[in-house]
């Protein structure tokens, strides 16, 4: 199978099972479990926080921010496209009666400072605290510039606010730029990265955070029934994703830029290949051309792709280079 709907499909690597078959455990919730400790003292390191906290998904990462930074009947500022107002069950307002204010994304992914601005609350009785300003990166397979986060920073900051990045594809970001993870994570108070996407892991993701920080999320974690005990058999994956994945997704980032290149070619198609920064590619489909059929026609010859007039293409470990050309023949068939 070759599968475009998602990062997330991708398979643990033959190093990770060797390492999840021999990792050292113990019961996480003493914090007695050796590789689990380790992972989080890694990742605190390498992204520069003083604290990290193992977690089972991106979006518990994101719902414990969300919970750690603001109280019941605070809200929290994010974009209309954001995974965590759009695509996380309305979590924050059901579990943490926090009070999600969507703002408009650009076409670039950020959001206007001056909407920001605009959407922050006077201290009024009508009104929640905006407490938290958070930003993803990348969103939508985009790369927020290095300058508009710092000044978003420092916009939070002036306005009193704390500021979390959903940077569950952090790693695709700084590899598109050139960059360390932690030259995009130095702008914030929090950070979820999810090691299971194009990084390969089985399942986990990391906040980041100060002391303080991690120590509410822990409280909710467990709370949240995340308390995982030997743990470590999932961490053994997870460090391999931080120390051998992340290099790799230059290879992701190629075959996007490729496939977008075979894409443009054919004429019932139209992408934008200035949306095509890191492993994602859309492609608008001309009016006439069922994504449902076609995608059954694909299936059956072993492509999988998610059916929808604009389609997200997505690269990753388990697809190669030679698969993107297989797909693009395939495409040409179904599609006349
Ligand atoms: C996938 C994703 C998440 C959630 O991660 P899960 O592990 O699927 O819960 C959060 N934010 C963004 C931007 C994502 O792409």
């Amino acid at each position: 199978m070759i599968d475009f709907r998602s990062d997330t499909v991708t398979k643990p690597t033959q190093a990770m099972r060797a390492a999840m078959a021999q990792a050292e455990v113990g019961d996480d919730v003493y914090g007695d479990d050796p590789t689990v400790n380790s992972l989080q003292e890694m990742a605190a390191d390498m992204f520069g926080f003083d604290g990290a906290l193992f977690v089972s998904s991106g979006t518990q990462a994101n719902l414990l921010a969300l919970m750690a930074h603001c109280e019941r009947g605070d809200e929290y500022l994010c974009g209309q496209q954001a995974h965590n107002y759009k695509f996380e069950g309305g979590g924050a307002a059901v579990l943490g009666s926090i009070q999600p204010q969507p703002l408009n994304n650009q076409a670039d992914g950020s959001i206007l400072l001056t909407d920001i601005e605009a959407a922050i609350k006077p201290d009024d009785v009508h009104f929640a605290h905006t407490r938290l300003l958070s930003l993803e990166n990348t969103i939508g397979g985009k790369v927020l510039p290095q300058d508009y986060l710092a000044a978003a920073q420092s916009l939070a900051f002036n306005r009193g606010l704390k500021i979390h990045l959903d940077g569950a594809r952090v790693a695709n970001a700084a590899v598109a730029q050139g960059i360390n993870m932690s030259e995009i994570t130095q702008y914030f108070d929090s950070v979820s990265i999810c090691l299971s996407k194009g990084l390969c892991a089985p399942i986990g993701s990391i906040l980041l955070g100060d002391e303080r920080l991690i120590a509410k999320a822990t409280r909710w974690r467990k709370m949240l029934g995340g308390g995982m005990r030997q743990a470590g058999i999932i961490a053994a994956a997870a460090k391999l994703a931080l120390t051998d994945q992340v290099e790799r997704l230059a290879e992701d980032h190629y075959n996007a830029k490729l496939l977008a290149q075979m894409l443009v070619e054919i004429p019932e198609l139209t992408v934008d290949m200035s949306l095509v920064q890191t492993n994602m590619v859309f492609a608008t489909l001309s009016e006439h051309i069922n994504s449902q059929s076609l995608a059954r026609t694909l299936a059956n010859k072993g492509i999988l792709l998610s059916p929808s007039h604009q389609l997200r293409l997505v690269t990753h470990n388990d697809i190669n280079t030679a698969d993107i050309s297989i797909f693009v023949n395939a495409l040409k068939q179904a599609i006349r």
